[in-house]
């Protein structure tokens, strides 16, 4: 160990010494040092070795990245992978339609050969994590930000990847940790055909829908199941019949005996952003203006597709991902709000500061003693900069899908491609027509334009204003003229335009009115907004980086300090344990199928339950998945500190089993990406018995359960 990581990492052993047992999103390669002991106190009765090892096959080789925002964890010697309902959903929604509608109906692959592939879909093993702090850093003077200090950097890491990846099939990357006090590399294997199993319908897998999310009591199916797929050496390869599934290092054995109150649990997986340092001017923007817009504007587009969704199945199944991605956040900004505002987070924030001043008085350090001053100066530059750039990222890219489509077809417009170039162009974008058109309806579409448009404009200043579209605006009928006149709302009509393309038609192009209000669009903010933003963003990094060092070297006795998460492999622990939301209140730490009759109402999407899942509770017909007094367990809920990125993971006991499948935190957890409170900060599980009933009584694939290692 260098040195400067033995200080660093000094630094956090003595700040973990009066220790908040339940924060923290930990690092698996700095277990042994920072949490062996903790945990085992509490109740693990592994070692650090036996979670993360790079010698031996350990709990690491059964976790996965799912896709670009989940995790999931292997659960047979044959691949066999378990994630959330909501994480496959796309996939589940992209193999849906009228015909086969398994979002309202389920899927089950009988055998191997009836399961779906997904392409695009990857699922990626960490390999390994090695501290590069010091090769990363090395001939870049610290303290000096900028693009030197920056170039270096960015070469020694090219070099490091390279070395790593030299002579093998992995991928890697360095991350920063810390706030850019720590890198890491991460090296990486990636699997790429990744093959959909099951999945049961949407009213187990996501009953309560939108008024159950974020929320307990909850009696959520939130599972979905696939299959990593490998060549013959068992490594990976690009999607083919000739794949055979996966045998993997290790899989998750299931405990079929669930959890009591205070049991040790531990989350295992992939969070991906906390801003648990953020100062308290960034908190007060957030909960003060950026919050509350970004809120409105979701408002808006919910209500457009709840009266398009209702009112036709097609539609419905359209847009079921996209709006379930834009209702996820809106719903937890909503509860985030509501919570910071309860725990008086900008006051707390403040209170934090001034005792960090003090500190860095005594200390001596007029340098860090500036940061909290230095923070508001840059904030009032930067906040209304970061607001242009939320509100383009609400519109633009969650709000009328027109624009950001058609300027993908701005590609066509380059001067320099061979006829060859210009053939796989045309082809790749006639195969991106054909899937945006599967799941589009150009009603709903201007709906959208129409609704959010005043709203964007009016939430903007006005150099950031693009002009084209306002003034587009104005002229009646707008919407309609739009959606009429371009060539990106009608499938047939661009597929022809595409087919027959040739260099006299690159001016229709340009004038396509989609085309021009795109360019207007994202072009006047990348003149009026994006380079401030980028050169603040970057001074602000480097405070950031400072303030790390600076509260952990002076605010040693508060508590131990662990990195944000950054979409990196990590590890929370805790107890399983209900909790007092409010005054008066006790929740239990676990549902059961009663609850699931209870809130049943079959007039509603929302609240309906399958008849099957009825005559199986009215049978009591729960098999070896019922608990010792013969309920069936549907969650439970523990103190264990999560994120968005952890929906899916596995929640596993002290012995290394899993006991459930982590999906969601409470009302008053949607405020812990930013202040975590131990008192009331609760992730939700599955009972993994849940998702073996389901699989087995409900849906009748019981030879699933025998891929499965179940314990005693
Ligand atoms: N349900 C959450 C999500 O979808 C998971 C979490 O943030 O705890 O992001």
């Amino acid at each position: 160990m260098t040195k400067l990581t033995s200080v660093f990492f000094t630094l956090l052993i003595i700040c973990g010494l009066q220790l908040n047992a339940k924060e923290g999103m930990w690092i698996p390669m700095l277990l042994k040092q920072l949490n062996e002991s903790e945990m085992q106190s509490m109740g693990l009765e592994l070692s650090a070795q036996d979670i993360y090892s790079i010698n031996q096959s350990s709990l690491k080789d059964a976790i996965v990245k799912f896709g670009g925002g989940c995790t999931g964890e292997i659960i047979s010697s044959q691949g066999l992978l378990l994630t959330n309902h909501h994480c496959g959903y796309g996939q589940i929604q992209s193999h849906s339609s009228l015909k086969n509608d398994y979002l309202q109906n389920g899927f089950w692959a009988m055998s191997k050969k009836e399961e779906l592939p997904n392409p695009g879909l990857t699922a990626t093993f960490i390999v390994r994590m090695e501290d590069v702090t010091q090769k990363v850093t090395h001939g870049a003077v610290d303290g000096v930000f900028g693009s030197e200090r920056e170039k270096i950097m960015a070469e020694n890491m090219i070099k490091i990847i390279a070395d790593a990846t030299k002579d093998n099939h992995y991928e890697a990357e360095i991350k920063a940790f810390y706030n850019g006090n720590k890198y890491y590399l991460i090296v990486k294997e990636i699997f790429k055909d990744v093959r959909l199993v099951g999945a049961p319908p949407s009213s187990i897998g996501k009953f309560g829908f939108d008024t159950d999310n974020w929320m307990w009591p909850r009696h959520t199916g939130d599972f979905s199941m696939f299959r990593i797929y490998a060549d013959k050496n068992n490594k990976p390869a690009e999607y083919s019949k000739n794949n055979v599934p996966y045998e993997p290092k290790h899989h998750l054995p299931i405990s079929m005996k669930g959890t009591k109150p205070d049991d040790f649990s531990m989350v295992f997986g992939f969070p991906a952003r906390t801003e648990s340092y953020l100062p308290q001017t960034a908190v007060q923007y957030t909960v003060e203006k950026l919050n509350p817009a970004r809120i409105s504007m979701r408002d808006l587009s919910l209500k457009v597709l709840a009266e398009e969704m209702d009112a036709d199945r097609k539609v419905n199944i359209q847009y079921a991902s996209k709006q379930s991605r834009i209702s996820n956040a809106w719903k937890k900004w909503i509860g985030q709000n509501k919570g910071l505002i309860n725990m008086d987070a900008v006051e707390k924030k403040g209170e934090f500061e001034k005792e960090f001043i003090r500190s860095a008085q005594n200390a001596g350090k007029a340098d860090y003693a500036a940061i909290p001053q230095l923070y508001n100066e840059l904030y009032a530059d930067y906040s209304p900069l970061d607001f242009a750039r939320s509100m383009l990222i609400e519109y633009y890219h969650y709000g009328p899908e027109l624009f950001k489509f058609a300027a993908g077809f701005k590609a066509l417009l380059q001067e320099d491609l061979n006829d060859e170039e210009k053939k796989e162009l045309q082809e790749r974008l006639r195969e991106k027509t054909t899937a945006h058109f599967k799941d589009y309806n150009i009603h709903v579409d201007r709906k959208l334009f129409e609704i959010l448009t005043p709203k964007y404009l009016a939430d903007l200043e006005s150099p950031e204003i693009p002009v084209e579209l306002k003034n587009h605006l104005n002229s009646d009928r707008a919407g309609e003229q739009l959606y009429a006149q371009t060539l990106f709302a009608d499938e047939a009509k661009l597929k022809a335009f595409l087919d027959d393309f040739s260099s006299e038609d690159k001016d229709a192009l340009r004038n396509d009115p989609a085309i021009l209000l795109a360019s207007d669009i994202t072009g006047t903010y990348t003149q009026t907004v994006k380079p401030a933003y980028d050169s603040l963003a970057a001074v602000i990094d480097s405070v950031n980086k400072e303030y790390m060092t600076a509260i952990m070297q002076l605010m040693s006795n508060k508590k131990q300090y662990y990195p944000d998460a950054n979409f990196t492999l990590r590890l929370s622990y805790g107890k399983v344990e209900g909790y007092e939301p409010k005054d008066g209140m006790v929740y239990k730490h676990y549902t059961t199928i009663d609850g699931i009759m209870e809130k049943m109402d079959t007039a509603t999407k929302e609240f309906d339950v399958p008849k099957k899942l009825v005559h199986l509770y009215k049978a009591k017909d729960y098999g070896r998945y019922a608990d010792e007094n013969g309920d069936l367990i549907v969650c439970f809920t523990a103190s264990n500190h999560t994120s968005g990125g952890n929906s899916g993971s596995p929640a596993i006991n002290g012995k290394g089993e899993l006991v459930g499948l982590n999906f969601d935190r409470t009302w008053e957890s949607t405020m812990s990406d930013i202040m975590y409170d131990p008192t009331i900060c609760r992730n939700i599980m599955v009972d993994i018995r849940y998702v073996l009933f389901i699989t087995d009584k409900f849906a009748g694939a019981d030879h699933l359960i025998k891929e499965m290692t179940l314990a005693n």
